[in-house]
């Protein structure tokens, strides 16, 4: 905890850059930084973010917003205690519909960003990815593992996105002294995921509610070890809080199959809905558990949610936004 004379960056009052604040992950770390006593500065350009995820916040002294691209040169007035780069569509969907702006957000947004931490010589953290490893031949990954990507492959520009971002961090750290964290985050779920981005989980939850198929891709022996929103939000708290400089894993060790994952959302829905085989994407990694023994060890966090119980939660909130979709599509074509 700090105190007001405390000097350390994200210290209450201090001023914080969130990229991509209006995103799935961003809000929920702008709703933490405000809650630490941050001044909170947001910047998204809403292509995959939602001002919805925000609505809430714009009301207060010390959040502001700005719709704003930052791939472009970035400008902000006063000074700036930290930069956190969370700007960029996530979902592998996206990776074929977005290719382009995600390697622009993550090579050229990535470079901005620094630029301007290296200007107001905030700390700066980098929101990378499990991607990084790609389709592993080592389960689970610690960071230490180099990954197995395909660079032109249809992922590939998410993950080499992430792989020159963490170079550029690196650089800049090394080169002009910048003080920088890196967080590698893994499968993540909770509150305020779009109900469309075609990820697993909202796609299971939007498919069990509305009693539609249920599509797993491949014979869905596939692995991912997924965490509640908040105990990501306390890794990356801890983590920009510490002296850690370099890549930290920040995700569950609890591995399920795609099936399991599927049946489990079924269940908790008390949904009738069956679950179909689709073609599995290029590509597709075959496992993903994190080894989170770093952040056991230098920060002292472990997950407190279990899936079971987030996944509860998200139901909630997935029946909720799936009923206010419904009314506004009704609303629309009335
Ligand atoms: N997946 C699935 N059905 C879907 C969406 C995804 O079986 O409707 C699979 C996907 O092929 C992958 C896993 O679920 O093996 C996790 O996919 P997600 O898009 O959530 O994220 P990823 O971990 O691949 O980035």
């Amino acid at each position: 905890m700090s105190d007001s004379t405390h000097r350390d960056p994200i210290a209450r009052g201090g001023r914080v850059l969130v990229t991509g604040g209006a995103g799935f992950i961003g809000s929920h770390l702008c709703r933490r930084l405000l809650a630490e006593g941050c001044e909170v500065i947001c910047f998204d350009n809403l292509l995959t973010g939602s001002m919805a995820n925000i609505e809430p916040l714009l009301g207060e002294a010390r959040f502001s917003f700005e719709h704003y691209d930052v791939t472009n040169y970035l400008y902000v007035d006063g000074p700036l205690d930290a930069i956190l780069h969370f700007a960029s569509p996530a979902s592998p969907a996206d990776f074929e519909r977005l290719p382009i702006q995600i390697l622009k957000v993550g090579s050229l947004g990535t470079h901005k960003t620094l630029g301007l931490a290296k200007a107001k010589q905030a700390r700066f953290l980098l929101a990378s990815t499990s991607e990084c490893y790609g389709d592993p031949e080592v389960n689970p990954q610690p960071e230490t593992y180099l990954g197995r990507v395909n660079p032109v492959g249809i992922r590939g520009v998410y993950d080499e996105a992430k792989r020159f971002a963490e170079a550029m961090t690196m650089a800049y750290h090394r080169h002009h002294g910048v003080d920088v964290r890196i967080v590698r985050i893994f499968n993540t779920f909770g509150p305020r995921m779009q109900i469309a981005d075609g990820r697993a989980i909202p796609n299971f939850f939007t498919q069990a509610l509305r009693g539609e198929d249920v599509t797993v891709y491949g014979d869905g022996s596939q692995t991912r070890s997924i965490q509640y929103v908040d105990d990501l939000i306390e890794g990356i708290w801890r983590l920009l809080n510490s002296n850690y400089v370099g890549p930290m894993n920040i995700g569950s060790q609890a591995e399920i199959t795609m099936r399991e994952l599927a049946e489990t959302i079924i269940r908790i829905t008390g949904s009738q809905s069956r679950i179909v085989e689709k073609p599995l994407p290029p590509d597709d990694p075959k496992v993903r558990r994190a080894d989170n023994t770093l952040a056991r060890e230098v920060l002292g966090w472990e997950p407190q949610v279990s899936p079971e119980d987030g996944l509860r939660r998200t139901a909630e909130y997935f029946a909720e936004a799936l009923k206010a979709a419904s009314a506004r599509e009704e609303s629309a074509s009335g």
